[in-house]
């Protein structure tokens, strides 16, 4: 494979942006290739290298790369029209009826232009709602580039994992493992009182891809319930992915006060977007006190792609299909995985997947959980498969960045560049696609 012209771009990418990129996940090494075009599920390089592609703009292509006629006609005829307006739109309205609509915990939404924005923006909310400081979050846990979710550290133990941000802002940043129910019982019990807000991923989708064990989401549920504090779901990667449109908190049947979504929601355009109970929601400026704002929030461009997506979903059976695509390609997964690293996990749901190159586990797949694990009890692997972000750590993250993932290139496949980051399946993606994958992962496993 010839990367001549990658190369070529990423030396003089270094010279005018920090690290040759403008989000650092995407600074792989050696260098990035550069991507010159997509072509439905795949996408084509500056060499003409042409790739089966998994990042999918990390999580917001669901349909893949090429927009449906709905969509691009509404795209276009929106640009056309003048981009934006710093007046509302009608485009606006219909969107935030489709997410209130389908997804049972929101009555009404606030758009704003990235997940980062759209979890700070609910933090603030949640603050200002119940006139309290403290957050909770998973420990690993992303929720974006913002100050009080990028800590380190444990229970109230925390500080901040970049330099630039104060002291003070961790300290009311309170993290719990994943999945670990006597550690929330144990932040409540100590500081429930002074509790917004847990702030969780449904499914940890920036760490592996973690499922809940069985209650989890009910004991956070209860104990936000006891002490008068605020479940925050961020569905930035989960929403109208998992469960499709209801959302994962459809799919687990769980009432969350507040959701944050991004990445599908804006058809492939930058977006956010905070939902939730009106009440709630409704503490925003200029209806409530707390300040909100934005100048390209509720972009109409934004707007139109994300509506026609999610409109084209609904009337084309999409989740049945990347779905079933999904479960395909797990199932092989685990095929391959008893053949050749039974100590390896597979994980995932819906669209999601991923091969957690796990340390230990029994060597048999015998009466486990069907196509990722799901956290089943009873599943002899239980006590091996990953249950948080540290589990997640303690995986041979080395061996998959900088073994797997470039094997795994150099047969053509597009992969997340480290264990942690989702990988997921579109519209676009065919059966053969997924035969083609399980291949390349025979041979690079
Ligand atoms: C991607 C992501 C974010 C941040 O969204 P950006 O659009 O990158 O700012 C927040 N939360 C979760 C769960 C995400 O996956």
């Amino acid at each position: 494979m010839n990367h001549e012209q990658s190369r070529a771009l990423y030396d003089r990418a270094l010279s005018v942006m920090p690290g040759g990129v403008n989000s650092s996940v995407r600074a792989i090494r050696p260098y990035p290739f550069f991507v010159q075009k997509g072509d439905g599920g795949h996408v084509v390089d500056a060499d003409g290298n042409r790739y089966l592609d998994f990042v999918m703009g990390y999580g917001p292509l669901l349909l893949g790369h090429d927009m449906p006629e709905q969509v691009q006609s509404a795209v276009q005829r929106r640009a056309s029209e003048g981009p934006m307006y710093g007046a509302p739109t009608e485009v606006e309205v219909e969107l935030a009826e489709f997410v209130a609509r389908h997804v049972p915990s929101v009555e009404m939404v606030r758009f704003v232009n990235s997940g980062t924005e759209a979890t700070v923006s609910a933090v603030r909310l949640a603050r200002g709602y119940t006139g309290r400081d403290k957050i909770v979050v998973m420990q690993g846990g992303y929720h974006g580039a913002q100050e009080s979710t990028l800590v380190e550290g444990e229970g109230d133990d925390t500080h901040p994992s970049s330099p630039g941000i104060p002291e003070r802002f961790a300290e009311h940043t309170l993290t719990v493992p994943f999945n670990d129910e006597e550690a929330a019982h144990t932040v409540f019990a100590k500081h429930g009182d002074d509790i917004a807000a847990v702030l969780t991923e449904p499914i940890l989708g920036n760490y592996g891809i973690v499922h809940p064990v069985e209650g989890y989401h009910e004991t956070l549920r209860n104990l936000c319930d006891e002490h008068g504090s605020l479940l925050v779901f961020d569905e930035v990667i989960t929403g109208f992915r998992v469960g499709g449109l209801q959302c994962a908190q459809g799919k687990f049947d769980i009432d969350p006060d507040l959701t944050t979504f991004g990445k599908i929601v804006g058809g492939g355009f930058p977006v956010g977007a905070i939902g939730g109970k009106s009440e709630i929601i409704e503490q925003f400026t200029p209806a409530g006190d707390v300040f909100q704002s934005g100048t390209f929030s509720g972009h109409p461009v934004t707007m139109a792609a994300g509506l026609e997506t999610l409109r084209y979903a609904a009337e084309n059976d999409v989740y049945d299909h990347v779905n079933g695509l999904g479960e395909q390609l797990r199932l092989g997964l685990q095929d391959i995985l008893e053949d050749q690293a039974p100590e390896y996990t597979v994980v995932g749901t819906d669209s999601m997947f991923k091969v957690v190159f796990t340390r230990n586990a029994p060597d048999s797949f015998e009466g486990h959980c069907e196509a990722g694990c799901q956290q089943r009890e009873d599943c002899p692997r239980y006590e091996h498969c990953p249950k948080n972000a540290g589990d997640i750590k303690r995986a041979e993250t080395e061996r998959w960045e900088r073994l797997f993932w470039p094997e795994m290139k150099d047969q053509g496949v597009f992969l997340t560049a480290n264990q942690f980051e989702s990988q997921f399946v579109c519209d676009a993606h065919t059966g053969e696609d997924i035969e083609d994958a399980l291949e390349a992962y025979k041979e690079a496993i």
